[in-house]
C-alpha cells in the first residue's frame, strides 16, 4: 500500500524545496555584497504580534519577525532598556528565510527585538511588551480612532446594504443602514452627551448623542434599549447597545443619521452619514 503513495508525496516535496530556492532569491544581494562567502547577514523588516498587532506584543506570544536571512537564526534577543541586564533571548519556534516565529519571553521588557545567527546580528523596530492577556478575557472590539476621533459605530461584519439604504434612498431617507447580525455591539461613534433614549414605533429602540463639535448622531432599531441613559457622558468606542430590528426594520441593521449642529432634532439638519461610515470603517 505504502508504494502507491511515496511517489505522489515526492512532487509536493520537489515543488516545497522550489519554494524555498524561490524565496531565497532577493538573499543573494547580501552574499555578494559580502564576497559570496556563503552566509547570509541578517535583515529584520517587521515585527508582527499574533495578536494582529504590530507595535506591542504580549509577554507569553507569538511574535513574527520578518526579514530577510532569517533562516539561521538561533536565537532573538528582546533587550529592553539599556544595558543587558533585562535581555532576554528565546529560541524560534520556527524559521525561515524570511520569518521567524519566537514567542516572548515571560520576563521580556519593551525595547529592540535583535536576531542573531550563526555568523552575524541584526537589531530590528523597537517592541512594546505588555502583560499577558488575561486567557479567560473575551477579544475586547478593536476601536481604532480615525483622524476625527470617530469610531465605526458597528463592531462586527457588516455591509452597506443597497441604493435604499443609502441616505435619501429615493424616500427621504435620513441615513445610511449597516446591516449586521442582530446583536452585534454598537459603539458610540464620537464622543459626546446623550440627547434622546426612547422607543418609536417606526425607529425602535433608539438613542441619540449630540457630539462635542455640537452635531448629532442617531442610532435606531437597537435590539433592546441603549445601555446609556439621556445626560450620559459618552466617549467614542464605548458600548451603547446592540444590533436589532426594532421598529419598521427590513432584518437586522443599524440605522445611522449624522446631523449638523445644533444636532438631532434640535434644529440640525441630516447629511449623508456614509463618507464618515467609510472613513472610521476603514481606520479599524
Ligand atoms: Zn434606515
Amino acid at each position: 500500500m505504502t508504494h502507491t503513495v511515496r511517489p505522489r508525496a515526492l512532487p509536493a516535496l520537489a515543488l516545497a524545496s522550489l519554494a524555498a530556492l524561490l524565496c531565497a532569491g532577493p538573499a543573494s544581494a547580501h552574499e555578494t555584497a559580502n564576497g559570496g562567502a556563503g552566509f547570509e547577514e541578517p535583515e529584520l523588516s517587521a515585527l508582527t504580534c499574533g495578536t494582529g498587532d504590530e507595535a506591542s506584543c504580549p509577554r507569553g506570544h507569538v511574535l513574527r519577525l520578518s526579514g530577510e536571512g532569517l533562516a539561521q537564526t538561533r536565537k532573538v534577543t528582546f533587550l529592553g532598556g539599556r544595558g543587558s541586564r533585562d535581555d532576554r533571548t528565546a529560541r524560534p519556534s520556527e524559521k525561515s528565510p524570511h520569518r521567524v516565529l519566537v514567542s516572548v519571553p515571560s520576563g521580556a521588557r519593551s525595547g529592540p527585538v535583535r536576531v542573531t545567527t550563526a555568523t552575524a546580528a541584526a537589531t530590528g523596530a523597537r517592541l512594546r511588551v505588555v502583560a499577558a492577556a488575561k486567557p479567560a478575557a473575551a477579544p475586547a472590539p478593536s476601536t481604532t480612532p480615525a483622524s476625527d476621533g470617530g469610531v465605526f459605530p458597528v463592531r462586527g461584519e457588516h455591509d452597506y446594504g443597497t441604493e435604499t439604504n443609502g441616505f435619501g434612498g429615493g424616500r427621504g431617507h435620513d441615513g445610511h443602514d449597516v446591516f449586521a447580525k442582530c446583536g452585534t455591539p454598537i459603539v458610540a461613534a464620537l464622543s459626546g452627551v446623550v440627547t434622546f433614549k426612547k422607543f418609536q414605533s417606526r425607529a425602535g429602540n433608539y438613542v441619540a448623542i449630540k457630539a462635542d463639535d455640537g452635531t448629532g448622531q442617531a442610532y435606531m432599531h437597537l435590539a433592546a434599549p441603549a445601555t446609556v441613559e439621556k445626560g450620559d457622558r459618552v466617549t467614542a468606542g464605548q458600548p451603547i447597545g446592540e444590533v436589532g430590528d426594532t421598529g419598521r426594520a427590513n432584518g437586522c441593521h443599524l440605522h445611522f443619521e449624522l446631523w449638523t449642529a445644533p444636532g438631532w432634532q434640535e434644529g440640525g439638519s441630516p447629511i449623508d452619514p456614509l463618507p464618515a461610515l467609510k472613513r472610521w470603517d476603514a481606520a479599524g
